[in-house]
């Protein structure tokens, strides 16, 4: 029988669940359907009851958690003490409420060895997901759990049922003037998502008073908070392992069965097997170079995308710059668009992908963007003019074509590698960084 399951939300355009739930059902061998519901909030309830007739179950994510509570006829007790809903379960004929991410994010902690138990919890933010982590590190004994809050009056009135006097808020300007050292900093603010990558919500100050440095964004895999947190020789975990394990929470809950964390990994593991590694950098940074021993080395296979444009196109690079910069872009773009539909492959890009914004929202979808930063004098000593158009006028143009975009090489990066060493010592870096 078919298992129909789906996702409340309001913009779900770029949720991953679908692709995990549907690895999962591979992994069970179960014959099921994922949909994404995009609802406003006017028509959540309606829409609760009429999917409750077709469906075992949904998630529910941003803005509805709250919202979803009062249509339910039970709620669990960590749903209750968290005061929010992810999961819904229907059966026999009634609507049963539960929290997943509690156990997304206490499975997150096991898996990378974080003992919360007696150590001091600073957890940044107070939404939704803040709820669910104070509420299992304090089912998990922490010994002190502060709580960061930019707006203090806000965050007290809403987190009052959960609060007991061994939780304190305070503000990001007393968490600075603080500077106290702890065990585990958690960052769950969006700061720091795609596409505002640059922001970190602390500064480096206080990221080095703790020795685990977790953050539940998972786009970009690597947020500024975690690589200052890794550049630092701290644990560095991103959300992604908890967004598979709330996932699979639910699926236990609807398919009353227990699935566990080799599961959890699998899918993980599959889930980074199937991303694209997309590597941009300057021309003559080594890309394509790099990009074919990688894809050697993990077994896949190679794209370079302005060899798939020429073949689109039936013109060299050359002649399409001839035509003008903006029709290379265009013809640049919908080439992106076919690459970005490929799985599991390593993609090397045109310089100048990072020009035009929906080339990098179209890479990101799947795949993971690295940044190739080679010096610039080793770029000049061997590139080969002739075939670059925008270093027709001579190679110095490097310099100022570098200072244009290496804002965006950085800002659109999940990951930035120095390609100052060998080949193979290049290669290594990006293997570790992606497992
Ligand atoms: P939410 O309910 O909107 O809460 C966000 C919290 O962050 C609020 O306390 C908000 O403060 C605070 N915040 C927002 N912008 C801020 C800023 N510029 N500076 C300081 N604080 C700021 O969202 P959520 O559901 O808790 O999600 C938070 C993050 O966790 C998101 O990035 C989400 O993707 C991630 N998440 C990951 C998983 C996972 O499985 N890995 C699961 C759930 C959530 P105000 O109340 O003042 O606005």
């Amino acid at each position: 029988m078919m298992i129909k399951l789906g996702l409340l939300g309001e913009h779900l355009s770029h949720s991953l669940s679908p692709k995990i739930h549907n690895l999962l059902f591979e992994e069970l061998e179960l014959e099921g359907k994922y949909d994404l519901f995009e609802k406003k909030e006017k028509d959540v309830s309606e829409f609760i009851e009429e999917v409750s007739k077709k469906t075992i179950g949904i998630n529910v994510t941003i803005p509805y958690k709250i919202k979803v509570i009062s249509s339910l006829d039970w709620i669990s007790e960590e749903a209750k003490k968290i005061g929010a809903v992810n999961t819904i379960h229907f059966k026999d004929g009634k609507k049963y409420g539960y929290n997943t991410d509690y156990f997304g994010f206490s499975r997150l902690l096991g898996q990378n060895d974080i003992d919360v138990l007696n150590k001091e919890v600073v957890i940044l933010g107070a939404g939704g997901a803040a709820r669910a982590v104070i509420t299992c590190v304090r089912d998990l004994k922490a010994k002190e759990i502060v709580v960061v809050a930019r707006n203090l009056e806000k965050a007290t009135s809403e987190l009052e049922n959960l609060l007991d006097k061994d939780i304190r808020i305070i503000s990001f300007d007393d968490l600075e003037k603080e500077n106290k050292k702890g065990y585990l900093i958690i960052n769950s603010t969006p700061v720091g998502m795609f596409p505002n990558i640059e922001a970190c919500p602390v500064s480096d100050n206080i990221i080095k008073n703790y020795e685990a440095c977790v953050d539940l964004i998972y786009n970009p895999l690597e947020t500024e908070f975690l690589k200052k947190a890794r550049l630092g020789g701290k644990k560095s975990v991103n959300g992604m392992f908890m967004l598979v394990a709330q996932a699979i929470a639910s699926e236990e809950i609807w398919l009353d069965k227990k699935i566990g964390n080799n599961t959890i990994e699998k899918i993980s593991k599959r889930i980074n097997d199937k991303i694209n590694i997309i590597l941009i950098g300057m021309p003559g940074s080594g890309k394509s170079y790099i990009g074919k021993k990688l894809a050697e080395r993990l077994n896949r296979e190679f794209i370079d995308s302005d060899e798939y444009l020429q073949n689109l196109e039936k013109k060299s690079i050359s002649e399409l710059f001839q035509v003008g910069e903006e029709y290379f872009r265009q013809a640049e773009t919908k080439t992106i668009r076919k690459i970005s539909l490929e799985k599991n492959k390593i993609i090397s890009t045109g310089g100048g992908v990072i020009k035009n914004y929906e080339n990098i929202e179209l890479l990101k979808k799947n795949g993971i963007i690295i940044f190739l930063n080679r010096p610039l004098e080793k770029i000049i000593e061997d590139i080969d003019i002739d075939s670059r158009p925008l270093l027709l006028k001579g190679k110095e143009q490097i310099y100022n074509i570098y200072n244009q975009r290496l804002k965006l090489y950085k800002k659109y990066s999940d990951y930035i590698i120095e390609n100052k060493t060998s080949v193979d010592e290049v290669v290594d870096s990006i293997i570790s960084i992606i497992k």
